[in-house]
């Protein structure tokens, strides 16, 4: 059996955590990351910026789950958000991660290159948010795409303003997390604002980057009429560009991990949307002409 066959298809990108997710996973980790052990602390922050350098809390080979294909999806640490529903609460401090040479991430990109092509796969970067690194993920997105190796972004897109349009330019495919449309709800979710992730949706758009808009469907926090409704009006200024809409249930496996950081856990005892819930919502997407799962 070739390497390609042995994945199966899953979607959703909230099963990152689980049994299934793991099986399809062909390694992870960190292994065959070089770190750069003894640079110090000021070295450390000029490679960050020059993107020598990228802090990574882990990497794995998956198929149709970050994007179209098999893919290597690389998790940045870091994160200005602090969502209700984060399933890792683990990438939220860069200085969490392992610092990794911008050229062992690439030469991991080669390695993987014609399997990535093969497949209609790629790159994906997600966190965390990798915003936060924008010089390291921009120089490897321009170095896979020299190498003709599909590049997605999985942002909220909190931190758009990071990134030039040229370093857009360089994106196939964005996922973006659309995580509220209603401004209050949005801030109750993730602590932050909303109007940045809308920003950059229609940068995205302006520059023919496509997005498949995520959303996290929470009973009680994120299901109401006005805000699915407003996430759909906002999935329209990015036009053509939305090429369907993802709404995911909210679950519980993300639980453990917030247990073990003994972090507060908000949504201790929440449960996922219900199917009615569920396919009213996608009702709603479906009613301004989107496709959705
Ligand atoms: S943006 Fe992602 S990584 Fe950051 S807190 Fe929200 S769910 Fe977690």
């Amino acid at each position: 059996m070739s390497q390609v066959q042995q994945f199966r298809t899953t979607r959703p990108h909230m099963l990152k955590t689980n049994k299934e997710y793991a099986r399809q996973t062909l390694m992870g980790g960190l292994s065959g990351f070089e770190s750069p052990i003894g640079l110090d602390r000021r070295d450390r922050l000029a490679a960050l910026k020059t993107g020598d350098i990228g802090f990574v809390h882990s990497w794995d080979i998956n198929t149709a789950v970050d994007g179209p294909g098999t893919r290597m999806t690389v998790f940045m640490s870091g994160c200005p958000l602090r969502c209700q529903y984060c399933q890792n609460p683990d990438t939220w401090k860069m200085r969490d991660g392992k610092p990794v040479y911008y050229e062992a991430m690439i030469k991991k990109v080669e390695r993987y290159a014609d399997l990535f092509k093969a497949t209609g796969g790629g790159i994906t970067f997600s966190g965390g948010e990798s915003m936060m690194q924008p010089a390291f993920v921009s120089r490897v997105f321009r170095a896979a795409k020299e190498m003709g190796v599909h590049t997605c972004l999985d942002t909220s897109g909190f931190l758009g303003a990071n990134y030039t349009d040229e370093q857009i330019a360089d994106i196939d495919l964005c996922l973006l997390d659309v995580k509220s449309g209603d401004e209050a709800t949005y801030k109750e979710v993730t602590g932050g604002v909303l109007q940045p992730t809308i920003d950059f949706g229609q940068r995205l758009a302006k520059q023919g980057v496509k997005i498949w808009v995520r959303f996290v469907l929470v009973p009680g926090l994120t299901d109401s009429e006005e805000n699915v409704e407003r996430v759909a009006q906002i999935c329209e200024t990015f036009g053509d560009s939305v090429e369907h809409i993802d709404v995911l249930g909210f679950h519980q496996l993300g639980r453990p991990k917030w247990h073990e950081m003994r972090i507060p856990y908000p949504l201790e005892d929440a449960k996922g949307p219900s199917a009615a819930l569920k396919s009213r919502v996608v009702q709603q997407f479906k009613d301004h002409g989107f496709v959705v799962y």
